[in-house]
């Protein structure tokens, strides 16, 4: 549902641009903020009208759940421009649905679409110089929900603001990247909030990241809680496992991300006529297409990098680099992505908006 008429935003506009301060050739991801935001408080079970006010700090109850309790979920999707001016969102309704799924399972009040994506429209509108154009360009939209009800007792808030924040991005380029297959530490479990975009989820990774970082190893891949003998994914992205000339990814679940990105790929690799298979790879069957030569190719696939090729990996000390292949299923995906993304080429899937 749009919403049905802009005066149901108050809109407060910023009495000057910060835009001609920023090097947009330059740009540290997700460092660099647009001129405004929107934010929507949640109080007496409901939302209030969503304002559009200038990006600024804000004052919160010292008590608010989400400072002691982590009551907070976000997520993150892209903004780009084409040839013509024109600022285009990529399947926006998978993340306002995933948003909503993050939010029940956090025990935090549904956001209505004319907010989050109706609120975003009229955000872009504002905001759409800061889109530029040009394929690697793109300006990423964080949504968040935060508890602000105050209180430091252990229940779920009554209070609740939701909010988008805007920041430009270059293509991401994230240099070579080796991982660390996880021995030990997981990130989810059955029963568990691995398959909401939960704050906490994020904040539990960084620790056994940091170990990895120290050993060389930029991202991990996590393993499955109960057994650590089949591969999940990775900090912020799903992961394709190719072997001869199957693409295989792990099955969403209870554990597991629903990407976007992930989702897409199995789209596109289908329609490229491209083998897919979603089901668990064990990593002892990682290990052996390794060392007889079949494993190919191993990359993330997320809204940031979009397509993240991995380098190599290493399991119980021992590491295994992949091939540099010419003909990539990696790069061939990454590409036919971006055009779509970008306005480069025919959007047969219906995925931009
Ligand atoms: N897994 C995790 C844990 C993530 O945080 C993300 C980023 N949202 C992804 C996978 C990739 O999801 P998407 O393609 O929707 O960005």
């Amino acid at each position: 549902m749009e919403l049905k008429t802009l005066e149901e935003i108050d809109i407060q506009l910023a009495p000057t641009s910060k835009i001609n301060e920023v090097d947009f050739d330059n740009l540290t991801f997700g460092t660099t903020f647009t001129d405004h935001m929107l934010v929507c408080d949640f109080a007496d079970g409901e939302w209030k009208k969503p304002v559009i006010q200038p990006y600024a700090p804000m004052t919160i109850d010292p008590s608010a759940k989400v400072f002691h309790y982590g009551q907070a979920i976000f997520e993150g999707m892209k903004a780009y421009k084409d040839a013509n001016d024109a600022v285009w969102l990529f399947r926006p309704d998978q993340n306002y649905e995933r948003f909503n799924k993050s939010a029940v399972r956090m025990a935090m009040p549904e956001v209505p679409e004319e907010v989050f994506l109706g609120g975003l429209k009229r955000l872009l509108e504002i905001e759409k110089d800061w889109v530029k154009k040009g394929l690697g360009n793109s300006l990423y939209i964080r949504p968040f929900m935060i508890a602000t009800g105050p209180g430091v007792i252990a229940a779920p808030a009554k209070f609740y603001r939701f909010m988008i924040i805007l920041s430009p991005a270059k293509a991401y380029y994230s240099g070579e990247v080796k991982v660390l297959i996880a021995e030990h530490y997981s990130r989810a479990a059955n029963g568990g909030i691995g398959a909401a975009k939960a704050a906490g989820n994020y904040a539990a990774q960084f620790y056994p990241t940091q170990l990895a970082n120290e050993q060389g190893f930029q991202q991990v891949i996590w393993t499955d809680d109960a057994t650590h003998t089949k591969l999940e994914e990775a900090g912020t992205m799903n992961v394709f496992i190719r072997i001869n000339d199957t693409l295989y990814t792990a099955p969403t679940s209870e554990r597991i991300l629903d990407g976007v990105t992930r989702k897409s790929v199995i789209e596109l690799a289908k329609r490229e006529n491209i083998a897919v298979e979603e089901r668990s790879v064990l990593v002892t069957e990682l290990v052996e297409a390794a060392k007889n030569d079949s494993l190919k190719e191993i990359f993330g696939a997320g809204t940031a990098a979009v397509i993240n090729p991995i380098a190599g990996f290493s399991y119980k000390g021992d590491y295994f680099e992949l091939p540099k292949l010419a003909d990539s299923i990696a790069v061939e995906i990454k590409t036919k992505l971006t055009n779509i993304q970008n306005k480069l080429a025919e959007d047969t899937f219906g995925w931009t908006v």
